[in-house]
């Protein structure tokens, strides 16, 4: 009888593991998308000779030509090789789909006011602008998606030149943040140090784009093309190679780094290894669009008809979450179902069951 329970538990346990992390997985090979910025009917920035979509596309084939040449054991996907037009949401489908590793957008910066223009490169993550100058890059490069004819609903009343509009990205920066980080300090220090390019730091500011990948992305500006100097640079052959090349080693870095992780986990025992694999993906997101002393029953008219409703308690409060996901596109569509009743509802991030921050 006790073996029979045994081998019943041994089942079950298994069964519930294997199914949800496969082992498997962690043999993939890496794959890295370039995006070239712009495209076709998309000129991007203007400069005096030069286009922005013209140099993100010769920077985003030379780097990618390098990784291909250098690493045979990762796959490069462009989201674009020629000049054509690629919707915002159409790059990071691509990149979704490949289900990518890592996600390197190129673009070059721009001023209208040329005399003023400054110069140098900048860097950015995911996540709510801290300065003026951090909003307005995203809207300009957001306002991109005005060329789509049905922008607003594909991107759920996202307006690129509402303020409001990028309050969202408050909630999207956790996930991928960390090896982000990585990688973006990475790609700014090479291209200040290998290329000789003004620093303008690592920013975070809410690209659309960035948002919709699910991995580790970055997004960086090559300089002001309506900097004479940085245009003279970013157009020139020379500078061309010398920018994939930056990039390029700050991606064998992070390749390196990301191997070294890998291998480490792999040697570690199968208990570990489980244990390992079930805390990373145990993460949890949820919408929370109530908090109250009272506790309401499922169904009450406190929820505006949200069902299924959960809760959980903090102190002798109680808060209600509506819906749950393991990627954040996906609780951010289910936020936007909440906010029209609760316009104050945000995402909250649960590990093991657990509210984390
Ligand atoms: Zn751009």
């Amino acid at each position: 009888m006790s073996r029979y329970f045994e081998v019943l538990f041994l089942l079950i346990f298994a069964g519930l593991l294997f199914p949800v992390f496969p082992v498997a997985s962690q043999q993939k090979e890496f794959t890295v998308v370039i995006d070239a910025g712009h495209g076709g009917k998309d000129p991007g920035a203007l400069g005096s000779s030069s286009r922005e979509k013209d140099i993100t596309l010769s920077v985003a084939k030379k780097l990618g030509a390098l990784i291909e040449k250098k690493h045979p054991d990762v796959k490069v996907v462009y989201t674009r090789k020629d000049d054509s037009f690629v919707a915002l949401d159409r790059r990071a489908d691509i990149a979704n789909s490949a289900k990518a590793d890592l996600f390197i957008s190129i673009h070059c910066n721009a001023l209208s006011k040329r005399q003023q223009s400054p110069q140098g490169v900048e860097t950015f993550i995911l996540g709510l602008h801290r300065s003026k100058d951090n909003l307005e890059v995203a809207k300009k490069e957001n306002s991109v998606i005005l060329l789509e004819e049905d922008y607003s609903q594909k991107y759920e009343g996202f307006n690129p030149q509402e303020p409001e509009s990028y309050i969202i990205f408050e909630f999207m920066s956790d996930q991928y943040l960390k090896q982000s980080l990585r990688l973006a300090s990475l790609v700014q220090h090479q291209l200040v140090h290998n290329s000789n390019r003004i620093n303008r730091d690592v920013r975070q500011a809410g690209f659309l784009v960035l948002r919709e990948v699910a991995m580790p992305s970055i997004l960086v500006e090559l300089g002001y093309i309506s900097n004479p100097n940085d245009e003279k640079y970013l157009k020139s052959t020379a500078g061309q190679n010398s920018m994939a090349n930056s990039i390029y080693m700050a991606f064998k870095e992070y390749k390196r780094d990301y191997d070294k992780k890998n291998r480490i986990f792999s040697n570690e025992t199968t208990n570990q290894h489980q244990k390992t694999i079930s805390s990373e993906t145990a993460i949890e997101y949820r919408v929370q669009f109530l908090t109250s002393p009272k506790k309401y029953e499922a169904g009450s008219p406190a929820f505006k008809g949200l069902s299924p409703v959960s809760f959980y308690k903090d102190g002798t409060v109680y808060k209600y979450t509506y819906g749950s996901a393991t990627d954040l596109s996906e609780i951010i569509k289910i936020l936007n179902e909440v906010q029209p009743k609760f316009k104050d509802a945000f995402i909250v991030k649960f590990q093991n069951g657990i509210r984390i921050q």
